[in-house]
Parts: structure tokens; sequence; C-alpha cells
């Protein structure tokens, strides 16, 4: 694994394919990884929240969303190969579940939304299985439901939709407790879904 700092964030160095292969061999995987897909605004929040940067550090794949992360990238000569946005991977993944039959839990929006992408998806990926949802306007308290909810549901992919930094937050916190292959944060994904 080839990863490239800008600004002292880690970023891993892979192709848009060479992510999405690994992404099939972790929903092999025995042990939950996590995905994050940070934007210049991220890196900078990094800057001075050492908390943020250590759960960048503890990623198993940081992709290359943000165009300025390739401008900064080319301009130091680092080597990022080419964007690969949380979106556009989401969007393989979910066509891979529904050819493979796996199952999502979508976790994050306002009430209502997920619902909305969730049959979206289910329409626009056929064969996939959504084990669940939740919308990501709780309270702490409300935490062990939500993650006894995901569990039972032991998806193959959970998507987390909480804005960043709050999701990699979340994932980092949880990631002992949570029964998925892998958590992906991806931000805004579950407006654009619902559409
Ligand atoms: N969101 C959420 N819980 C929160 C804050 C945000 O579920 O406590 C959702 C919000 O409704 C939106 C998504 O997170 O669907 C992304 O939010 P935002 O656009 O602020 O984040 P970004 O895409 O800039 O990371």
């Amino acid at each position: 694994r080839k990863q490239v700092r800008i600004l002292g964030v880690p970023i891993d160095m892979i192709s848009q394919e060479e992510a999405f292969q690994k992404l099939v061999l972790f929903l092999e995987g025995s042990s939950i990884k996590k995905i994050y897909t940070p934007n210049p605004e991220i890196v900078m929040l990094a800057q001075e929240d050492q908390r943020l940067l250590k759960v960048i550090e503890g990623a198993d794949l940081v992709l290359p969303d943000g165009i300025g992360l390739l401008i900064a990238s080319k301009i130091k000569g680092l080597g990022l190969k080419e964007r690969v946005t949380g979106v556009d991977t989401m969007d393989r993944l979910l066509n891979y579940c529904g050819d493979k039959k796996r199952s999502i839990y979508l976790l994050g929006g306002k009430p209502g939304t997920a619902e909305i992408a969730c049959k979206n998806i289910e329409q626009q990926y056929p064969g996939i299985k959504i084990a669940g949802l939740h919308h990501g306007y709780f309270q702490e308290a409300d935490e062990n439901e939500i993650i006894a909810d995901i569990n039972a549901a032991a998806p193959d992919l959970l998507f987390v939709c909480l804005g960043a930094p709050k999701q990699e937050k979340w994932i980092d916190r949880y990631q002992d407790q949570l029964n998925c292959k892998i958590a992906m944060g991806v931000g805004g994904s579950v407006d654009i879904y619902a559409g």
C-alpha cells in the first residue's frame, strides 16, 4: 500500500479501478475495514484536529476524492493517479452488491431521506439487499440502539452519511462494535440517492 501525505494527511496512491478491486477484497475479509474520502476541507481541518488526523491515519483506505488534492499532488509531484470520488466508488460498490446479492445499511441524512434513497437504490441496482437504514440526527444516548440495529442487520457495507468529520470519527469510535465488512464515510450521498 502506497500513500502520499498532503499537509501531513495520508492519502492512498490508488486509481479508481485499484480502489474498487481492493474494496471487493475487503468484502471477503473477516474484519471491518474503514474507508474515508477526504476533500481539501478535511485536510485543512486535520491540521488543527489531532484526533481527526489519527482517525484518518487509522483508515484502511483513504480515497483522493477532492480535485484540490489532485492539484496539490500535481504541484508537489506527489504522484496521485486520478481522482477517486466517494460517490463514484459507492456507485461501483452498489452495482457489485446488486450482482452479488450483497447487503447495505445506510446511516445518515434527515429523517425520511434514507428511506427514499434506499428505495431508489433498490430500483437502480437490482439484486441489492437493503439490510437497514437510520437517519443521522440521533443523540449519543441512541447510539447503542443504532449499533444493535446495524449488527442485527449484519450488512456487508455500512455507508455513513453524517457529514465530515463527524462520520469518520463515528466510524472510528465504534469500529470494534460494528458487525460489517466495510464502513465508509460518504457525506451527502444519502441526499444524492434520495434525488
Ligand atoms: N447529517 C446527519 N447528521 C448530522 C449532520 C449531518 O445525518 O448530525 C447528514 C446531512 O443531513 C447530510 C449529510 O450528513 O445528508 C452530509 O452533510 P453535509 O453536506 O453537511 O456534509 P459534507 O457532505 O459537506 O461532508
